[in-house]
C-alpha cells in the first residue's frame, strides 16, 4: 500500500507485527555493533548464511558438485563481497530475483605510513573514504578496524575500542577560545582532510631517544599485535565511530548508529533473503564494497565479480553457455537497495515536500536517482515500476516514493546503472535516513520492518 503523508505505518500495526518488528531490529543493531567494516560484514553474513544451509560455491567447483533446484550457494570475493544464490525451479535464461546492497561506508581509512609523532604525541595519519563532512569526524571517540597483512602470509586481525575496557582514539579539534579564524571559514575548510589524524599516545619510551612517544606506540603495536611499523603498508585499518547502535527517542522507534548506510539495506535483504523458503526463479543477494567510493575495485559493482559467480553456478547446475548466461542476466529483475534521504523539516528547503521519503512511510522506491537531469541514474521502467507496485500490494507492504532532495539540490548514484548494463529491470529503493554519512545516521525501525517485507515478497514473485 502507498501511503502518503498524512498516513503512517506504525498505527496500521497489530501485536504481532509490533513483535516482529522489535525482533528484526534488535538483531540488525547488533548486526551493527558487530559489523563496523566491509570485512566484518562479510564474515558475519556468510556465517548466517551457513547456518541458513549455504554451502561455500568454492567447495561445490573443487569437489565437481552437481548444483539443483533448491540447492544454496554463497561465493565470498576476497573478503569484502558476497553473493548468494538460492536455486529455483526454473531455468536460468527465465532470469533471476535479485536483491542488491552495498555493505562499505564512509570513514578515515590510516595511510600506509600512518605513525607519526609531533608535540609530545603520538598521531595516526588517515585518508578520508567516501563522502564525509570532516568536522563531523572530531571530537567523538573512533574505534579502529581492520587487518595487517604480513609478509610471511598471516593475517593480523585488529579490532580496538569497541569493549568497555578498551581504549578509544579520537581527532581533536581547536577550543573555541582560539578558533575565532576558523569560525569564520566556510564550513567545509573549518577541517581539513588532512588533519584528520587520530591521537594515539602520549607516555615516551625513554628519555633521549628520537621520537620517544612514537617508539612506545610501536613496542606496543609488536608486543600486542606483533607488527611492526613497516606492516602498516600492507594493512588495511579503518577508524570508525566506537560504540553500539541504540534505540533512539522515547517512544523508542528509531535506530542512531554509523554504517547504516547501507548496512540498513544489506541486513533487511539478506533476512529476507535467508528466510524465503522455495523459490520459483532463481534468487540472489549481491552485498558488494566500493560503492561510496565509486563501485571501482575488484570488490566493487564495477568487476566482473557478479557475472564470474553466476557462471561457475550455472556451469555447476549444467547450463552454462555465453547465451545461456547473458539471456540469464537479462531476463534477470533487480531491486538495487541503498538508502534514501529522509525528509528534514530543520532542512526543508532542499527537499521538494511532495516529492520525499518520510519516517514510517514504509519502503522508499525511487525511479531515478542522480543529478542535475538525471544525470547518473538507472530511471527504472515504468512497466517494471507497475509490476513492483503489484507485489507490494499482495504482499501488504507500505511504500512510498521519493527523489533524492528538490531538482538541482546536489545528488548521487547507486549500484543500479552498473546492473542495468546487462539489460535487466532494476529500481533503486531502501530505507529512509536522517544525516545520511554522519558518524551516526538516524533510520525508522517501521522502515526497516516494510523493507524486509518487500524484499520477501519481491523474492517470492
Ligand atoms: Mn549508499
Ligand atoms: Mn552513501
Amino acid at each position: 500500500m502507498r501511503l502518503d503523508n498524512s498516513e503512517n505505518a506504525w498505527l496500521g500495526y497489530s501485536k504481532n507485527d509490533r513483535k516482529e518488528l522489535k525482533e528484526l531490529t534488535d538483531s540488525y543493531m547488533e548486526f551493527l555493533s558487530k559489523c563496523k567494516t566491509e570485512r566484518e560484514c562479510v564474515r558475519e553474513i556468510v556465517s548466517l548464511a551457513k547456518k541458513s544451509g549455504y554451502k561455500d560455491l568454492r567447495n561445490i567447483i573443487e569437489d565437481n558438485k552437481r548444483l539443483k533446484h533448491g540447492d544454496k550457494v554463497y561465493l565470498d570475493i576476497m573478503g569484502k563481497a558476497v553473493v548468494l544464490f538460492h536455486l529455483g525451479n526454473e531455468p536460468f535464461e527465465n532470469g533471476m530475483n535479485i536483491l542488491g546492497a552495498h555493505i562499505d561506508s564512509p570513514r578515515l581509512d590510516l595511510k600506509q605510513n600512518p605513525l607519526y609523532e609531533d608535540g609530545g604525541m603520538a598521531y595516526l595519519n588517515t585518508h578520508y573514504y567516501g563522502g564525509i563532512k570532516k568536522y563531523q569526524y572530531v571530537t567523538i571517540p573512533l574505534a579502529l578496524h581492520g587487518v595487517v597483512a604480513k609478509t610471511d602470509g598471516s593475517l593480523v586481525e585488529i579490532s580496538i575500542g569497541e569493549a568497555d575496557d578498551e581504549p578509544v582514539f579520537t581527532v581533536t579539534d581547536i577550543l573555541i577560545h582560539l578558533a575565532s579564524e576558523q569560525m569564520e571559514k566556510k564550513v567545509g575548510k573549518a577541517v581539513e582532510g588532512e588533519d584528520l589524524d587520530l591521537l594515539v599516545g602520549s607516555i615516551p619510551i625513554k628519555a633521549k631517544e628520537k621520537d620517544p612517544v612514537k617508539q612506545n606506540i610501536l613496542k606496543i603495536l609488536k608486543d600486542k599485535y606483533m607488527i611492526d611499523d613497516n606492516d602498516f603498508v600492507s594493512a588495511e585499518l579503518e577508524a570508525v565511530p566506537a560504540g553500539k547502535a541504540r534505540s533512539l527517542g522515547f517512544d523508542e522507534s528509531m535506530v542512531l548508529s554509523y554504517g547504516q548506510d547501507d548496512r540498513v539495506c544489506a541486513y533487511t535483504s539478506l533476512v529476507a533473503f535467508l528466510s524465503t523458503p522455495e523459490v520459483e526463479r532463481t534468487g540472489v543477494c549481491l552485498l558488494v564494497d566500493k560503492e561510496e567510493i565509486g563501485s571501482v575495485g575488484a570488490t566493487g559493482m564495477r568487476s566482473r565479480l557478479f557475472e564470474n559467480a553466476l557462471a561457475e553456478v550455472m556451469n555447476a547446475a549444467g547450463a552454462y553457455s555465453d547465451l545461456a548466461m547473458r539471456r540469464a542476466l537479462q531476463n534477470s529483475k533487480m531491486l538495487s537497495s541503498d538508502v534514501s534521504a529522509s525528509f528534514d523539516p530543520l532542512y526543508a528547503s532542499v527537499f521538494d515536500k511532495y516529492n520525499s521519503a518520510y519516517f514510517g512511510h514504509g519502503v522508499v522506491f525511487n525511479k531515478y536517482t542522480g543529478s542535475r537531469g538525471k544525470s547518473g541514474s538507472n530511471d527504472a521502467n515504468a512497466e517494471f515500476i507497475a509490476e513492483i507496485r503489484s507485489i507490494l500490494d499482495a504482499g501488504n507492504v507500505k511504500y512510498q516514493t521519493c527523489e533524492l532532495g528538490k531538482v538541482d539540490a546536489g545528488g548521487g548514484g547507486t549500484i543500479a546503472y552498473i546492473m542495468a548494463l546487462y539489460g535487466m529491470d532494476v529500481i533503486d529503493c531502501g530505507v529512509a535516513v536522517l544525516s545520511m554519512h554522519a558518524p551516526y545516521e538516524v533510520t525508522s525501525k517501521a522502515d526497516i520492518y516494510e523493507a524486509t517485507k518487500a524484499y520477501r515478497a519481491f523474492l517470492l514473485a
